[in-house]
């Protein structure tokens, strides 16, 4: 029982020991840092630009690297993985035997481009109101230049018997509704002038003109060409004098206008 040591002494030596044990602590936390410093300094190193070190850097900016996917394994991250010349298949192609292959977005083959659309097609031009079947304008679209019916001393009946049409010499004429030619011929102050019977028994008149298309009898469609403008006989100036009559003789005539106008010609 006396190899016992007493108990007082023991606790001086612990104290001694435990102090040691700290200082032994402090000291290898002031080695830790320290060490922590180097490691430091040599990441340092390792980043400096220029070193051969700079460049194992690990790619970790998107689209730089063809390793993108978190879990892949990366035997060597300083390689961009180049896609071959041989045909693969995308990873969403279940039936892809290269499924597993990441691409990077860089290295995806260009998508198809979007199908252009057809164009739209060009919106037809509005066009003029058709006439009825079987019926035309002499000289579709052109302008007026002197109504029918205004006082007229020139005219044997005393007003403009026609209507005339402001057209260029050589301007197509035209059958206002299917029609036998009457005449086809000179006559004296209306120059060179056809004259046609239309289905309807009225009968219309083509004067001054420059040539003839037709001959007395021929049966003509609407909007055949019967005779070209002019100014020959009583004109001033190049334009075609058109008449509509309800019987083939002077003077028994009605407004052109209003009567192509009924049959649903409005190219004036
Ligand atoms: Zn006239």
């Amino acid at each position: 029982m006396s190899t016992l040591p007493p108990a007082g002494p023991a606790r001086p030596r612990h104290a001694t020991l435990s102090g040691s044990r700290q200082r032994a602590e402090r000291d290898h936390a002031v080695l830790s840092a320290g060490a922590a410093a180097v490691l430091l300094a040599s990441s340092v190193l390792l980043a400096a630009p220029g070193s051969a070190s700079a460049q194992t850097v690990r790619p970790t900016t998107p689209g730089s690297s063809a390793f993108t996917a978190p879990q892949a394994a990366v035997p060597n991250p300083g390689l961009v993985q180049v896609a071959g010349p041989s045909p693969y298949k995308l990873p969403d192609d279940a039936a892809s035997a290269q499924a597993f292959v990441a691409m990077a977005p860089n290295l995806l083959p260009a998508a198809a481009p979007a199908a252009t659309p057809e164009p739209e097609p060009e919106p037809e031009p509005t066009p003029a109101p058709a006439p009825a079947p079987g019926w035309s304008a002499p000289v579709p679209d052109a302008p007026t230049s002197n109504p029918y019916g205004v006082a007229d001393s020139e005219y044997a009946a005393g007003y403009h018997t026609g209507v005339d049409f402001a057209v260029d010499p050589g301007t197509p004429v035209l059958a206002v509704g299917d029609a036998t030619v009457v005449s086809a011929r000179w006559d004296g102050a209306y120059g060179k002038e056809v004259v046609l019977r239309l289905t309807d028994g009225h009968f219309a008149q083509y004067a001054h003109l420059s040539a003839l298309s037709v001959s007395r009898g021929d049966h003509v469609p609407a909007g055949e060409r019967v005779g070209l403008s002019g100014s020959t006989g009583n004109s001033t100036g190049p334009h075609l004098h058109f008449e509509i009559r309800t019987s083939n003789r002077y003077g028994a005539v009605i407004n052109p206008i209003a009567y192509l106008s009924g049959h649903g010609v409005t190219a004036f």
